[in-house]
């Protein structure tokens, strides 16, 4: 069996797939475009502060977890390590109410029902189906699409008490979902997060991430996550090469011979992983005969399997003064503004401050999210070319959200500079996402999720992980992935 293990992309899929090769005995190299490793899980310094791009939240950090497990067996989270728990997945303040979904779902349930009696019975099923979810867990151990009979009897039965919220909201878009409620205000909170065709099932499991405070925020943010996998690692005799772009892949005789990076470096394996966006491995590198039947399928119906990705931008607060500033997300409604030809009249921001590491008193920072998706990205994808106008853009938008966030917490007028502004198409050239994807598939309203093998039928020593191979993707999945890749490749060869 061949001991050499070559991955491409070191992000959390690769330097996840590199750790467990090593532990499984094999020598690894990962070959990464960027400077830099970690991929979509990045921050960044500007200005002497720093925008941490990624974790909003990580799941897993709940010690009884197999998940959690993983995560110290990737150096991720360890005894010795803080985690913060924001209080609230987000909140909403519009005409001086204010509403929250605490962390504390039975705190949460009082606040709902007594602003909105009207609506007891269907905040109670939200309620008791977000209790219920709790129990679901991105499966770490065996992957979905490689799941025998037995296993995949167990995965349902370990899942029986969310039966109930899966037959109320598996069908339901977050619009249907909203829609059950007759109070404006509860209309908002959930109008106003995620776009109107995202499954509401998830939603209400991204919440129950909360209420069972799997989701937190580990110490030093995504740069944080990314440099204790990097020093796991190496410390295990792993090899990282950066900024090599792999512009071709030699297949011949069902195997791979060789790759070769930007630099025309000839790399020679016997095994390697593909732990970068599978869109580029398919339609640009191989053969598009290849394609998993579910990835096709996703690709093929781009209307049913969206991708998310935002427009954003990090402002830094110029002051050390407390400013009585919301803690983590809120969502609030503002003056309109437009953003890839949709005009928006909600605006979401979240303040970084809890993890004095990385955000000391005198260097904290707000960003705001606008969600865009594939035509807001074909908007943005044809202004790129024209870098003046991209730039105007970009910073005409940061401008109009830095008046809404001023206007809402006047306590910041004349206190916000800006740091960064991110397009879909940033996710592009950082790491060649597909349509600036920053998530994996998101199945919308009538579409199932769908799980990928890391077998690629037709070539016997290529794999693939990365947060593609299972709708929702994150960090936990794309984690998962690199195990399920060293697993099969253990098991195949
Ligand atoms: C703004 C934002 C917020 C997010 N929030 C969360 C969150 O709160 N919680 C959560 O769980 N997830 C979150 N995510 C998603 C999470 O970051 C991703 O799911 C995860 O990082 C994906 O990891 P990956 O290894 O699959 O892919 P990537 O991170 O894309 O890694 C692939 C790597 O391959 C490299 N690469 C690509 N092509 C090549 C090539 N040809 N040759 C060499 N190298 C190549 C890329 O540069 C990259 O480093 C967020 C993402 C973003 C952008």
């Amino acid at each position: 069996m061949g001991k050499k293990v070559v991955i491409i992309g070191a992000g959390v899929s690769g330097l996840s797939a590199g750790i467990y090769a090593l532990q499984a005995g094999y020598s690894v190299e990962i070959y990464e475009k960027n400077k830099m490793p970690g991929g979509e899980c990045a921050g960044w310094n500007r200005q002497g502060y720093h925008i941490d791009n990624c974790i909003h939240f990580l799941v897993g950090c709940n010690k009884d977890e197999q998940l959690y497990k993983m995560w110290e067996n990737l150096g991720v989270l360890s005894d010795s390590l803080e985690i913060y728990r924001e209080p609230y997945f987000y909140c909403m303040e519009m005409d001086g109410v204010t509403l929250h979904l605490w962390r504390n779902l039975e705190k949460a349930r009082k606040e709902f029902l007594e602003l909105a009696p009207e609506d007891n019975k269907e905040l109670n099923l939200f309620f008791d189906c977000a209790k219920s979810l709790e129990c679901i867990k991105p499966p770490c151990d065996v992957s979905i699409a490689h799941m025998n009979l037995i296993q995949f009897i167990k995965l349902g039965m370990s899942m029986k008490d969310a039966n109930k919220a899966i037959k109320e909201y598996g069908k339901q878009s977050m619009e249907d979902f909203t829609n059950r409620f007759t109070n404006h205000y509860i209309r908002a909170i959930f109008k106003n997060y995620f776009n109107s065709n995202f499954i509401a099932l998830s939603f209400v499991a991204s919440y129950a991430f909360y209420t069972s405070n799997t989701a937190a925020i580990p110490q030093g943010g995504s740069v944080g996550l990314v440099s204790r996998m990097l020093a796991k690692f190496e410390s295990l005799g792993g090899k990282l090469h950066l900024g090599v772009n792999i512009e071709k892949i030699n297949i011949a005789d069902k195997q791979v011979v060789s790759i070769i990076g930007n630099n025309g470096k000839v790399i020679n394996s016997d095994n390697y992983i593909w732990c970068a966006d599978s869109h580029s491995l398919f339609y640009d590198l191989i053969d598009e005969g290849y394609l998993d039947k579910n990835l096709r399928y996703m690709y093929e119906n781009p209307e049913g399997y969206v991708s998310n990705t935002g427009y954003q931008v990090a402002f830094g607060i110029v002051t050390e003064a407390d400013l009585n500033l919301p803690e983590g997300s809120i969502i609030f409604p503002c003056d309109e503004y437009d953003v890839a030809g949709e005009t928006h009249n909600f605006c979401g921001m979240r303040v970084y401050d809890y993890d004095e590491t990385l955000f000391p008193m005198g260097k904290r920072v707000i960003q705001c999210n606008v969600l865009q998706n594939a035509e807001n990205y074909a908007y943005w994808f044809g202004l790129k070319d024209n870098k003046e106008k991209y730039n105007q853009e970009k910073q005409r938008i940061a401008e109009e959200l830095r008046l809404r966030v001023e206007k809402k917490f006047p306590q910041l007028e004349g206190k916000l500079i800006v740091l960064g502004t991110y397009s879909p198409v940033t996710f592009t050239t950082w790491c060649n996402a597909h349509k600036g994807g920053y998530m994996s598939f998101n199945p919308q309203k009538g579409y199932k999720s769908k799980y990928v093998k890391s077998i690629i039928k037709g070539i016997n020593n290529l794999y693939l992980a990365s947060q593609w191979i299972q709708t929702g993707g994150g960090l936990p999945i794309a984690a998962a992935s690199g195990k399920f890749a060293i697993d099969n490749m253990k098991s195949h060869r």
